[in-house]
């Protein structure tokens, strides 16, 4: 499965950092440049289930840029599953990059309309002997597997905040769980106004004490998921230029943006040890054209 060696720290050094205030990256876009990093641990356990279940097909559902997907085509290879994925829309004459390569790693692709995707149950009836995971990685196992996301980390109790992207909040709930009693968690949500995600992370939670362990932002989803105004790719430049660190368009960039931000008006308090997860990703960077980014 993954290849964890190439995973680093990589510490920013930055002027807008306050005296004995820290921020690492983990690196886990460093997996490999296709697969998006935090979604190999959440497959991992999906996959040995669906193994022990002894399903020979796996499935799932995303959209036309979903890391999901892509992640799933993979990991599905390489583990000898066949897998199929639902795909939110018509067929377009043209299919995105990812869904592209999702189709190079044998992945059945079934386009359905947006009406239709809406009802999963009704979805999954029309397949039998099939292992589902839901859209996007949602639920215990994919906590399970991403909670050992820190297990990678060295003297990982030095931190003070673990900070990281929040879309259907597995990987939040998996490090919330993970994470120890002077440790803070803290998410930012990619979507717009999606506060009932709170409670979608308190039930992925081990304990319920564990709900005063984390904070999720709302204020930096730029417009929307996956919007990316001229103000984000100006960021994502400058993130290039000055700590050489490449970001997506969906999550990671939102992510630092948010970091600097609560760092510089001491949301996070001065004297922190932020250790921000750079959860991969980049591959949802392809519907930009060539050339906003230099990376
Ligand atoms: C899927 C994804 C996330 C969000 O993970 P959730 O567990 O759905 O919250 C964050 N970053 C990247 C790069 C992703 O692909």
């Amino acid at each position: 499965m993954p290849d964890l060696k190439n995973v680093n720290i990589h510490s920013i050094k930055a002027n807008w950092l306050p005296n004995a205030t820290t921020l690492d990256v983990l690196r886990l876009d460093n997996i490999h440049p296709v697969v998006s990093g935090n979604k190999w641990f959440k497959l991992k356990y999906y996959l040995a289930d669906a193994r022990q279940q002894q399903y020979k097909t796996v499935a799932t559902f995303g959209g036309a840029y979903s890391n999901h997907i892509i992640a799933t085509a993979y990991a599905c290879k390489e583990n000898g599953f066949k897998s199929i994925g639902i795909i939110r829309g018509e067929k377009p004459a043209q299919l995105s990059g990812t869904l592209l390569s999702a189709a190079e790693y044998s992945m059945q692709l079934q386009f359905v309309t947006r009406d239709a995707f809406k009802n999963k149950e009704l979805l999954k009836q029309q397949f039998s002997n099939t292992y589902w995971i839901d859209e996007g990685g949602y639920g215990s196992l994919g906590a399970t597997g991403a909670g050992e996301i820190l297990s990678i980390v060295d003297k990982v109790e030095n931190y003070s905040h673990i900070v990281c992207a929040v879309g259907t909040g597995t990987m939040f709930a998996g490090l919330i769980n993970s994470i120890k009693e002077h440790q803070r968690a803290i998410g930012i949500s990619v979507l717009k106004n999606n506060y009932s995600i709170h409670n979608e992370v308190v039930q992925l939670l081990h304990d319920p004490g564990y709900a005063g362990r984390f904070t999720i932002f709302h204020d930096y989803h730029f417009g929307g998921y996956a919007k990316h105004p001229a103000e984000l790719i100006a960021f994502m430049n400058d993130a290039w230029h000055k700590y050489q660190l490449p970001t997506d368009i969906v999550y990671t960039a939102k992510t630092f943006y948010a970091v600097r931000q609560l760092i510089t008006r001491h949301i996070i308090p001065q004297g922190s040890n932020v250790l921000m997860i750079h959860s991969g990703g980049l591959q949802g960077n392809t519907p930009l054209q060539k050339g906003v980014l230099p990376f």
